[in-house]
């Protein structure tokens, strides 16, 4: 079984999928860190992100991902690739069609004949288009970015909300008006907006999705 959590950033998809997944004993697969790993990568190599460099780029870089933890080169790089300039570059990484397909490609192998949730931003639309189960979970742009600023200053990360506010525009407007799978909800994906909800209560009214008790 296949289900497909998708959104913008910061409506709580993470948190989200792994509890669900969890309580399902579903593999969780961040697709998210696959394509940040990639533009770790080209961040600290100096590498342009263009068709033509990321290409050449991709020919000698191996992605792995198991048990939550997503590897580059052999190397885990789980907690390396979630600062500010790392997501800003992915935006732009991500747009290009040569990631896409090989990330698409890699993401259908790993999920291959498993029960799995899988999160990111094209999962019910290009990469599971046929998924047992699709959500789009998003919240208006100023909660999330609230939510996020929250988690930085939480982690002692220097931020202050205007500039975090800025960038989750930035990304918003990149994923969702980029050429190649944008970030838009499927048809037939069932909307949560969770500015209003607990995390937990947004799984609970998931797995009553799932098992028939229709509370959405
Ligand atoms: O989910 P997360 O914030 O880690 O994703 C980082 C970036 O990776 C997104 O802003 C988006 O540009 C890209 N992404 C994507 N397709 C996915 C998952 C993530 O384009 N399936």
């Amino acid at each position: 079984m296949i289900i497909a959590i998708d959104g913008p950033s910061g409506a709580g998809k993470s948190t989200v999928a792994k509890l669900l997944s969890k309580e399902l004993g579903f593999e969780y697969i961040d697709t998210g860190a696959m394509y940040r790993a990639l533009a770790y990568k080209a961040y600290n190599q100096g590498i342009e992100i263009n068709e033509s460099q990321i290409e050449e780029m991709l020919k000698t870089t191996h992605i792995d991902y198991h048990d939550n933890q997503i590897y580059l080169d052999g190397k885990n790089v789980e907690n390396l690739i979630r600062e500010e300039a790392i997501s800003i570059a992915t935006s732009k990484i991500s747009a290009l069609k040569v990631v896409r397909e090989k990330m698409v490609e890699l993401q259908r192998r790993i999920a291959a004949n498993k029960n799995a949730v899988l999160e990111g931003r094209d999962i019910g639309t290009v990469v599971f288009p046929d998924a047992d189960y699709k959500f789009f979970i998003t919240a208006p742009v100023e909660e999330r970015a609230r939510r996020r600023y929250e988690q930085l200053k939480a982690s002692n990360i220097e931020a202050d909300y205007d500039s975090v506010l800025r960038d989750m525009k930035r990304r918003d407007q990149n994923d969702s008006t980029r050429e190649y799978a944008p970030l838009k909800k499927a048809e037939d994906a069932i909307l949560i907006d969770t500015s209003r909800m607990e995390l937990k209560d947004v799984v609970k009214a998931i797995t009553g999705y799932i098992g028939g008790n229709n509370v959405l």
